[in-house]
């Protein structure tokens, strides 16, 4: 059997990051980066006043025999506008935040420190001495032309999309989102809008996996529910070759209609591997002709733990990002999981910070056909495998669902 680790190796070692296309900036959160972004401007692009006040030339600050200097206020500038004339000496002009230093002038004083005769005031009196360049912005101060501002390979947050912005970059080369094609097998699957009939149960699987794929920053189309037949199974794996990536849940295990193996035998390659790990130990990997083929267990609790052990840092791979697995944390276990696994077990749990450690509460039932141990589950509290013990107020590593890749 193989331990986890071996087989997310084997699978990232047959994966590529995509190849990049330009998206409108709004549509690049959360994706890769695929150039370097070298400023072409700089930022600020002017001079710029930091404060609503008034430019001036700082010698002209201060003090007259003992008093505050009065200057002739000679116009104003708003945020958005050049000032038509020069500040020269004796005088000054109103300014508002961001408004572009007027030539002569070489500081603002804010308006709280002066005195003057209303909004159209021919006048202002200086309260304060200022320095050369008080409050002034200068050009090129947060960014300056040609500097190397962000590097390619990164992942776009709302961070980077404001400098984006700021720099012009209307649109944004990125990793494009991989298609990922979802498929649901089995005779006894029916789809979620239709009424149950005797042996029958609704396609869980397929809508589970669609949102985690979307999570995962993909994007996810589903193909309906293969019959366990190979007929039915090679026609809906023809149609899955035009995707970056097939996703199937069931029919991988080693039953008598467990036939995706031998359909992915036939038309690509395949790797079955048992993963020595619970829930969802059979899965497969290989290939459709050049479309990957990642084939989770049926069970959709395997098919839910199984993806966000393989499924998603293959999506994130394909992505171009280099951080691909959530991180572990100890945990303090409060309810026992009291047993002796043999395989790895990835019991479901709700982490929450209580009294300065992370302490979890396992989620109740844990089969692997047992959905509601999905809910409130934010991590997975891991119990080695070979026969390792974790109960009550043991100490355990945490696979934190929530948190971002590292
Ligand atoms: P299999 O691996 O095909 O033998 O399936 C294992 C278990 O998962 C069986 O109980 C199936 O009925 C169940 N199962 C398979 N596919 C789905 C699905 N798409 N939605 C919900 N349950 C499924
Ligand atoms: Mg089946």
């Amino acid at each position: 059997m193989l331990s986890v680790e071996e087989a997310l190796e084997r699978i990232l070692a047959n994966i590529k990051a995509l190849n990049s296309v330009r998206v409108p900036l709004s549509d690049a959160l959360g994706l890769v980066l695929a150039e370097d972004v070298v400023a072409q401007e700089n930022i600020p692009p002017f001079a710029n006043s930091a404060m609503d006040g008034f430019a001036l030339l700082s010698k002209d600050s201060k003090l007259r025999d003992g008093r505050p200097p009065r200057l002739r206020v000679t116009g104003g500038i708003a945020a958005g506008y050049v000032a038509a004339t020069p500040v020269v000496e004796g005088t000054a002009m109103r300014i508002m935040t961001g408004a572009p230093v007027p030539v002569g002038a070489d500081a603002i004083i804010q308006i709280e420190l002066t005195r003057y005769d209303g909004p159209e005031s021919a006048w202002v009196e200086v309260l304060e001495e200022v320095t050369p360049g008080n409050n002034i912005r200068p050009a090129g101060e947060d960014i300056r032309q040609g500097q190397m501002v962000l590097r390619r390979g990164i992942e776009i947050g709302a961070w980077e999309i404001g400098i984006l912005a700021t720099l012009g970059w209307a649109t944004v080369p990125v990793i494009r989102r991989p298609r990922v094609a979802i498929l649901g097998t089995g005779d006894e699957v029916i789809d979620v809008g239709e009424a149950l009939r005797p042996g029958k149960i609704r396609n869980s699987n397929s809508y589970l996996l669609e949102a985690l794929v979307r999570q995962a920053g993909a994007e996810a189309q589903r193909l309906g529910v293969a019959r366990d037949t190979v007929e039915s199974l090679r026609a809906k794996f023809s149609e899955a070759i035009q995707y970056d990536l097939l996703l199937t849940s069931g029919g991988v295990s080693v039953g008598e209609f467990d036939l995706v193996k031998k359909i992915m035998q036939e038309q690509g390659d395949v790797d079955f591997w048992r993963i020595n790990m619970r829930p969802g130990k059979p899965v497969a990997f290989g290939s459709i002709g050049e479309t990957p083929l990642l084939g989770l267990p049926g069970n959709p609790v395997s098919t839910a733990v199984t993806f966000a052990l393989f499924g998603r840092p293959l999506i994130r791979k394909m992505l171009g990002h280099t951080r691909l697995s959530r991180p572990q944390i100890d945990v303090i276990v409060e309810d026992g999981v009291s047993e002796r696994a043999q395989r790895r077990h990835y019991v479901r749990a709700h982490v929450a910070w209580q009294d300065g450690r992370f302490v979890a509460h396992t989620t109740g039932n844990q089969g692997s056909h047992v959905m509601t141990s999905l809910l409130n589950a934010n991590a997975f509290v891991i119990v080695p495998e070979g026969g390792v013990e974790v109960k009550a107020g043991d100490t355990a590593k945490a696979l934190m669902l929530d948190w971002p890749e590292v």
